[in-house]
């Protein structure tokens, strides 16, 4: 069953043109929405978004909200015969989740494993500096237990012969579920600032960078580390002054952690344990 895509975009062609009417649409929502049609309480998933969902990437296939037989739920489907673009990264399987999550623990004591983070993280630097849409951020090699740090060459691409591609999540769009509890790959330009807090336990120093829309200024997310992290991350002394002048400022930021929210479902927080796992820039 192709399950993978959590979200789709919405396209309507206009004057033969293709035109997005509105970015993204969630699958959760969709669902909800055909849910409400087929039980006559709505008729918005007919109206609106039926036979204008797209590929959340490349805009090129068109998808079909399907109901599986075996699970009951719903999920996005390419029609057949419509391919993705040439530098779409959803021609590819996403890799397994447990093995995104075994990659990010224990850093401090894996060496390869940290290589493989940060060079990921480096190339989504580069692409929100460049716009460039290389497939290169988003592929990594695998073999069954693990992801391997193996370069990717075009022939690998080609094949896709044990090439997948990672969760990443642009923070152009807020985090919704399907970003939470599992190891993912987030980037973006941003607002950001930073908070100095003591534990309260031992009263140990730690930081917490708070991200916000560049577009709205809402809330998406923080991420939290410890003196030591923080001192060796090289964060531009534009974000660090905001610990006392509590302005956000805009940066790029791409980091690999778990999203929790918090007991009261306002916050969102992850943990960076290593310095591999977070880049900063003005
Ligand atoms: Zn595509």
């Amino acid at each position: 069953m192709d399950n993978k895509f959590t979200e789709a975009a919405l396209i309507k062609i206009e004057n033969r043109n293709k035109q997005i009417i509105n970015d993204y649409v969630r699958l959760a929502d969709l669902a909800k929405l055909r849910k409400d049609y087929d039980n006559s309480i709505s008729k918005e998933y007919a109206e609106t978004y039926k036979n204008h969902l797209f590929c959340p990437f490349c805009k090129g296939p068109q998808l079909s909200l399907v109901r599986s037989s075996k699970t009951g739920k719903y999920f996005l489907k390419t029609y057949s015969k419509q391919v993705h673009k040439q530098d779409c990264s959803y021609k590819f399987k996403s890799v397994k989740s447990e093995l995104v999550d075994k990659l990010l623990i224990n850093l401090d004591n894996n060496p390869a494993n940290c290589k493989l983070v940060n060079s990921k993280l480096q190339s989504l630097i580069y692409k929100l500096k460049t716009n460039n849409d290389s497939l290169q951020p988003f592929l990594v090699k695998v073999s069954k237990s693990q992801i391997l740090s193996d370069d990717i060459n075009d022939k690998a691409v080609k094949t896709k012969r044990n090439i997948r591609r990672l969760p990443i999540k642009s923070l152009s769009s807020p985090i919704n579920e399907n970003d939470m509890n599992t190891a993912k790959f987030f980037y973006g330009e941003v607002n950001a600032h930073v908070d100095q807090r003591a534990s309260k336990s031992k009263g140990n120093i730690f930081y917490a960078i708070t991200i916000n829309s560049i577009t709205t200024n809402n809330y998406l997310c923080s991420i939290e580390m410890n003196k030591a992290i923080y001192d060796n991350l090289n964060i531009p002394d534009k974000l660090h002054n905001t610990i006392s002048n509590k302005q956000n400022v805009p940066i790029l930021i791409a980091f690999a952690t778990i999203l929790n929210p918090d007991k009261t479902n306002r916050f969102i927080d992850g943990n960076i344990k290593n310095v591999s796992q977070c880049i900063i820039i003005l």
